[in-house]
Order: C-alpha cells, then structure tokens, then sequence
C-alpha cells in the first residue's frame, strides 16, 4: 500500500506530538501512559477529523466542488473542522445539525463547535434527533445541486474509506515516532465514533504488522454495532489500499462500558477524566468523546487491566471546542451532568 497514490491536500500540523503523561501516570501508579496529540493538528482548534479532510477535500476539489456539505451532531467537531477546511480552499460548506441530546442549554445549542461553524462562514440547518441524517444530507445536497450548485457530501464524522485513509496515516506516523525513539507500546486506546478513526488505525497497525492492540471506547452505539461498524469500514479501507485481508473482526475491540445515558451526555467519570488531564497534565479533553475515553483508560489501569511496566498511548481526539458548550455539566459536576 502506498498512501501518495491517493489525493491528498497537507493542512494537518503533522506530526502530531507523542508525549509522555508523568504526572498522570505517576497518579494512578500503573503503566506508563503517553499520549498522541491528534487534538493539535492545528486547524481551527484541531482534532481528528482534519487528517480525514486532508484526503476527503481532495477528493471534492478534483470534482470540482464548489460548496462541501456535511451534518453531525450540534457540538460536532467534524462540522467545524470541515467548514474550517472549505474556508481555507475557498469553498462554501453547509452542515446539517443533528439535535441528538435534546439539550436546551443556549451555550450548547450556540456556543463551542456552533459558534466555531458560524465564523467559518459555515451555513446551518438544524434537524431533530433520531433522522437518518446521511439520508438527510442526500436529500439536501440533491436540492442544491437541482439549483445547479455543485456539492460535494461528506458522511457525518468524515468516515468513510477515504476519510479512514487519515488514520491509515496517523497509525503509520506514531509507530514511526515510536520506533524512533525505541518505545516498544504495549496498547494504543481511544475514543471510537462514526468509526473512521479506529478502523484506519487497525488497518494501518496490520498492514504494517505492527502487532500493537488497539482498544475503542465507545461513545454512542452498543459494542456489537460499534465494532461490525468499525470492521465493515475496516475491510472496506483496506480494500481502497489494495491490501484485502489485513483485518480480520477479531482485530476490532470496541469497550462500550463508559458511554452512560448517550451521546453526547457526560457520565460522572467523564467529568472526572477531563479534571483529571487539565489538572495533572495541562490538557484539554471534551464531554462527548475523549472525556469517555479518557475515562475507560483511567478505569482500566485502576482494574489492573493494563499494567505496571506497560507502555500505553492515548490517541487524543480533539474536541475542547465542545467545553464551551457544556459549562453547565463541568459547574454542576458529576452527579447533575448525567441528569442533565
Ligand atoms: C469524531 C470524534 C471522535 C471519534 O472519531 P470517529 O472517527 O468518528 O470514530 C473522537 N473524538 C473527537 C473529539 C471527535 O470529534
């Protein structure tokens, strides 16, 4: 496989930073964790979905796109940082809102990511929860285009065999890093949702035969989903790269334990997770995904899960755009956050 045959557009702060945790790691006196610092990739606040745009705004500027249209949820980071990418290439970008937490929180519903879309340029339509809103995107994007606009669609969270090329990369770029500086990694976790990220990084870590398990914390479906979800992209990736049968299912490990209510809803260890690296650590992490994360990293060392002498790397996600839409949940604290 060979990622410079695909298009590509260099945007990304690459690369990221891979840090070692000692204050963290020392506080929970068990491996030794590091992070990855996908949360700096520099652009509008950075986070994952900028090297999955890197490949999917190739993609859109070879067709000629003049508008890019996306949706997600209403804090979602993969809109802002695609009406961020559109702004840069001089292209309009539209973006569906999904209202998946039915808050009512005026700093949720306008303030962190929104806002963010908004001095982008970024146009909004808002939709209620529970659409089918890839379905939803389609519908819009086919008016547009009976206008004679010429829109291009990125699937919510930018997941798609093109996008999860961004995490072929990144998997390929931490091993790299790792190796260079002779740090043999035990485990690699992080927050897994519409999938893109976790199925790029298995199959990068195969194709290379890394031999490094990768564990997913999920943030919305239950675990069955969550992983036919990552190994269906999975397989269809490593299709796209010319290297099928890299990944097989037992390779994708989803741990669903620590989303609680649902999307978008902060548990009382998420909360936890987030104080934790911004009092320890100086870093920044959100309430939707890598709060649970973080969560399930912390919960498992604390179980003995991964161990004393272990080495194992945080892929930070990104998203503390998002803390500016929960102010509400980090004052009240845990117990209310989940009552929210
Ligand atoms: C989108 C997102 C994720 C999840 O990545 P997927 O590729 O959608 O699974 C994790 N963390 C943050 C901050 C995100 O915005």
């Amino acid at each position: 496989m060979h990622l410079a045959r695909f298009p590509r557009i260099f945007l990304a702060h690459l690369p990221t930073p891979l840090e070692r945790l000692d204050r963290l790691s020392a506080e929970l006196g068990g491996p030794e964790i590091w992070i990855k610092r996908d949360d700096c990739t520099g652009l509008s606040t950075g986070g994952n979905k900028t090297r999955k745009l890197e490949f999917l705004m190739a993609e859109a500027e070879a067709a000629g796109a003049e508008m890019v249209m996306t949706q997600g949820a209403t804090q979602s980071n993969h809109a802002r940082q695609t009406a961020a990418f559109a702004a840069k290439l001089g292209m309009r970008c539209h973006i569906l809102l999904e209202d998946r937490t039915g808050s009512t929180d005026p700093n949720y519903n306008e303030n962190g990511n929104v806002l963010l879309d908004r001095l982008h340029g970024a146009t909004i339509e808002k939709r209620a929860g529970g659409l089918d809103m890839n379905a939803e995107l389609e519908a819009a994007a086919e008016r547009l285009r009976a206008q004679g606009t010429r829109v291009y669609t990125i699937p919510g969270g930018g997941s798609n065999p093109t996008g999860a090329l961004g995490y072929v990369n990144c998997a390929f770029e931490l091993i790299g890093q790792a190796n260079d500086r002779g740090l043999a990694l035990d485990h690699i976790v992080t927050a897994t949702g519409s999938a893109g990220t976790q199925a790029g990084l298995i199959v990068g870590l195969k194709a290379i035969n890394a031999n490094v398990p990768l564990l997913g914390f999920g943030v919305r479906a239950p675990k069955p989903k969550q992983e036919e979800n990552v190994y269906n992209l999975a397989l269809a990736t490593a299709e796209k790269l010319g290297c099928p049968g890299v990944v097989s299912r037992a390779d994708v490990v989803a741990d669903t334990d620590y989303v609680g209510a649902g999307y978008g809803i902060p548990r009382e260890d998420t909360i936890e997770a987030i104080r934790m690296f911004a009092e320890l650590e100086g870093i920044l992490l959100d309430p939707v995904y890598s709060g649970k994360g973080a969560a399930g990293l912390i919960d498992h060392v604390r179980k003995g899960r991964f161990r004393k002498g272990e080495r194992v790397v945080f892929l930070h996600t990104g998203g503390a755009a998002a803390l500016f839409g929960y102010d509400a949940a980090l004052a009240a604290g845990a117990g209310a956050a989940e009552a929210a």
